[in-house]
């Protein structure tokens, strides 16, 4: 029986609609209510759609849910942004910050600490996304790539946030590193960050891969996008990570 609790965080991006949303919540709390092992669930619906998945779940729910992104700022001139607060009213306990997607966009590191930052102050717990990208790979530049990303992130209070190890060149890729490369750059953020950071992996995690890199001791979870899209690959997912261990 599994006893360290595993993390699994779906995140949608663009896509789907109110309907296929209240479906999916429901469905996956309930296999989430079907299991004995402490896993933790992150729902990440688009922010619009965040009211419908709430309503689909009972009050007692194990599905959790979160923001993909959320605002430096806590209010103010920003049109179309969404602040942390404005998550929390939703109902969502953690936000995602510093997604690549969200760095290509603009974000630096002193943005998504301030993100991260916004969101503790919200009472939102940040799942934090670093990676290299494939150049750095490729030159044997990754824990160069997150050391810069990483800097900055031990202001934050320990235990207070997610770390998302998700090498740029994995992302919707259907391509991961090997599992001794994860292990690698898990122990390398935890040498910077301390040994007790959560660290999940994300980058083409699917039902087929996720035992294998589940059952690595340094992972504690996955953030998952395309795989999560259906209830029935998230389904297998949830059930991959509660027989890893
Ligand atoms: C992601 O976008 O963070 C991600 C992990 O996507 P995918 O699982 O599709 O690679």
């Amino acid at each position: 029986m599994q006893t360290t609790p595993r993390w699994l965080i779906a995140n949608w991006k663009m896509n789907g609609d109110a309907a296929a949303v209240r479906a999916w919540a429901f469905a996956v709390n309930q296999a989430l209510a079907a299991q004995a092992a402490p896993l933790r669930a992150v729902f990440c619906p688009p922010a619009i759609y965040l009211g419908d998945a709430g309503a689909a779940l009972p009050a007692n729910a194990r599905l959790m849910l979160g923001g993909q992104d959320c605002h430096r700022e806590e209010k103010g001139a920003f049109t179309g942004e969404t602040s942390a607060a404005m998550l929390a009213d939703k109902g969502c306990r953690f936000v995602i910050v510093g997604h690549s997607e969200c760095r290509r966009s603009g974000d630096c590191d002193a943005t998504v600490r301030a993100k991260a930052q916004a969101a503790l102050a919200a009472g939102l717990t940040p799942i934090i996304c670093l990676g290299e990208a494939q150049a750095d790979y490729d030159n044997a530049g990754t824990q160069a790539a997150l050391d810069r990303q990483l800097a900055g992130l031990g202001a934050l209070p320990a235990g207070g946030y997610l770390i998302a190890y998700e090498p740029l060149w994995a992302i919707g890729a259907n391509r991961t590193p090997a599992p001794t490369e994860i292990q690698a750059a898990h122990r390398h953020i935890k040498s910077v960050l301390g040994s007790s950071a959560t660290v999940l992996y994300g980058g083409s995690v699917h039902a087929g891969n996720a035992r294998e890199i589940l059952a690595l001791p340094e992972v504690a979870g996955a953030l998952i996008g395309g795989a999560s899209l259906e209830i029935a690959s998230m389904c297998a997912l949830i059930t991959g990570a509660t027989t890893t261990r």
